[in-house]
């Protein structure tokens, strides 16, 4: 079936995309325009298909959910494994078969059901004050809840999907009782009620309030990148947390194609695509984060960091404990 002249038919559905009678596919995108929007414009120039994109912070799951099989959408891309679990959990996934995702794309980050694919990686690291903190002073995850960093470490919530896919992951290492222990350490150990994002907690150590904080790799580049927040990112120093043990809690931004994909085959030629060099390096250069291929350059600026040891922990099993880890948060009465 001609899609445009389905969705002219269905009125409120062609709202967002301009239908023409050629080859399209339809993106629906947690990831911002600046990011999606160079790689889109290599793929129409390549493939001739136009990619059509409704961008938005949230609710594009439910979205999907009341739209049902009438959706527009062939592929969502978003952050982090709690998004792409719940999406597919949603049930408004479909399962993909490729070898070329399958080959460019490490068994760790994509779904042993085939529902969802990582694109690009970020390490969840520590960093601390180059002021008052010596290297070498802190070097694992586990170090955040030894006492000697009383009121000193300042965090984001502990029920945010990020510090959730990091308890999740010291569950899969230490066990329930053993990371329950960790997080109500770690809670202790808070200048602050967790509030604000990743970056606030940088400024927070920029501004004398904490010494220790807890955030995702790619930030370091956008507050470099921002003369507002450089003196944030200057005022600390990374930290690859677990070098001789587990390695650094990596999670992803992926991709999952729709159960209703109207445009079955375009979403596979554009899934397939941005899992490749070209794609990968573009994508994850415009975010400061890691290619998921191998074989792809990192970016001057990530490459600067340095080698490190990743967990090699499957996505899917800190999906499987994401539940478990939220409610250790609760538990803990971190965000108290
Ligand atoms: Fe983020």
């Amino acid at each position: 079936m001609n899609t445009g002249k389905f969705f002219l038919a269905l009125g409120v559905f062609l709202l967002p995309f301009h239908a023409t009678a050629g080859e399209e596919v339809n993106v629906y995108s947690y990831r911002q325009p600046f990011l999606v929007q160079p790689l889109f414009d290599v793929f129409t120039e390549q493939t001739g298909i136009k990619v059509n994109t409704v961008f938005a912070r949230q609710g594009l799951v439910e979205r999907l959910k009341q739209e049902g099989a009438n959706s527009p959408a062939d592929v969502i891309l978003t952050v982090d494994i709690s998004r792409l679990a719940e999406s597919a959990e949603a049930g408004v996934t479909q399962a993909v078969r490729s070898r070329k995702l399958r080959r460019n794309i490490p068994q760790a980050y994509r779904d042993p059901r085939r529902h969802w694919f990582g694109l690009t990686t970020r390490g969840r690291i520590i960093v601390a004050s180059r002021e008052r903190v010596q290297p070498g002073e802190i070097t694992r995850y586990e170090d955040l809840a030894l006492p000697k960093w009383r009121g000193r470490i300042c965090t984001r919530s502990g029920k945010h999907i990020y510090m959730v896919a990091l308890t999740a992951s010291a569950i899969a290492r230490h066990g329930r009782d053993g990371a329950r222990r960790w997080l109500a350490g770690l809670k202790n150990n808070l200048a602050r009620k967790p509030q604000g994002n990743d970056r606030a907690q940088v400024k927070a150590i920029r501004d004398g309030v904490c010494d220790v904080a807890v955030i995702n790799t790619y930030y370091m580049g956008k507050m470099l990148a921002d003369p507002k927040q450089v003196s944030w990112a200057e005022s600390v120093f990374m930290i690859f947390p677990n070098q001789a043990g587990r390695g650094v809690h990596v999670n992803v931004s992926g991709m999952a194609m729709t159960r209703s994909a109207p445009n079955r085959a375009n979403a596979l030629r554009l899934m397939e695509f941005l899992s490749g060099d070209a794609a990968q390096q573009i994508y994850a250069e415009q975010n400061h984060e890691y290619p998921v291929k191998r074989s792809t350059p990192r970016s001057g600026l990530v490459a600067s960091w340095g080698e490190f040891k990743a967990d090699d922990l499957a996505l899917a099993r800190i999906a499987e404990l994401r539940g478990e880890a939220s409610r250790l948060a609760d538990e803990v009465g971190y965000d108290n």
